[in-house]
């Protein structure tokens, strides 16, 4: 059931990419998954989620040292932009979340590795779920490699569990927090399942809230990407819910 969900996010994700570039306001994309959810009879999650003012959008859209919860709206495009796109649906009482960072057009080298760094976090969680016993070995191993990299994990933002509700326990942060040290450490057994998030930034790992009261933005203004799946932990590993779809399931939608 939850693939179904995650599968249904994937194809709002390949929505999205077609249609992110230079000229494109991020208003436009939100509209397009909006619809998109809606002919699947599928919830969007994002929509009306509480805050100091309800999330108003069915995606997330984050420029540039913009990290996560940018509003869309009326901005356009550019090229040589990055686009963190974060969306999520329940389907049939079950929930997907999945986020991926675009280039837009040609982007500076630095950014282009920005974006490979934090692509390659998730890429390393994901085999290290087949590996540990713990998701503190996982969070070591993704902190490792962005410190090695050059750049930095954002903490004030961590990933979830999920199931039938997008935000569930545990907490799952992408570094070695106080919280993992502490008691807040879990195993990684089958029937766990979790949306994994890094968010890394070039320069400082500090945001701050812009006055939307929503979208957090890099305390210096340097770039910062995005990237999240949900993942189910089973007896043969950890399987990927909102990933591509194999064989059999690309004669479904
Ligand atoms: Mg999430």
């Amino acid at each position: 059931m939850m693939r179904r969900a995650g599968l249904l996010v994937w194809h709002a994700h390949q929505l999205a990419a077609s249609m992110a570039k230079p000229g494109v306001t991020t208003g436009e994309i939100d509209a397009a998954i909006e619809g998109f959810f809606r002919r699947h009879n599928a919830v969007p999650l994002f929509k009306g989620v509480a805050g100091k003012v309800p999330f108003p959008a069915v995606t997330c859209t984050s420029i540039n040292e913009e990290v996560v919860h940018g509003i869309p709206g009326r901005r356009k495009l550019l090229e040589g932009d990055i686009l963190s796109l974060d969306t999520g649906c329940k389907l049939d009482g079950w929930c997907g979340d999945a986020a991926v960072t675009l280039a837009i057009g040609k982007v500076r080298p630095d950014v282009q590795r920005l974006l490979d760094v934090t692509k390659g976090t998730l890429d390393l969680a994901i085999e290290l779920m087949r590996q540990c016993t713990y998701w503190s070995q996982v969070a070591a191993g993704m902190e490792a490699y962005v410190k090695q990299s050059g750049f930095t994990v954002v903490e004030a933002f961590v990933g979830h569990g999920i199931g039938r509700e997008m935000h569930e326990d545990p907490q799952v942060p992408n570094f070695v927090s106080d919280q993992l040290r502490r008691g807040g450490d879990f195993r990684l057994v089958p029937g766990l399942v979790i949306a994994v998030e890094p968010m890394v930034n070039m320069g400082t790992k500090r945001v701050r809230t812009r006055p939307d009261h929503w979208t957090q933005v890099t305390s210096d203004g340097l770039p910062s990407a995005h990237f999240e799946h949900t993942i189910a932990m089973t007896d043969s590993g950890p399987y990927v819910l909102t990933a591509a779809p194999n064989e059999q399931e690309s004669q479904g939608i």
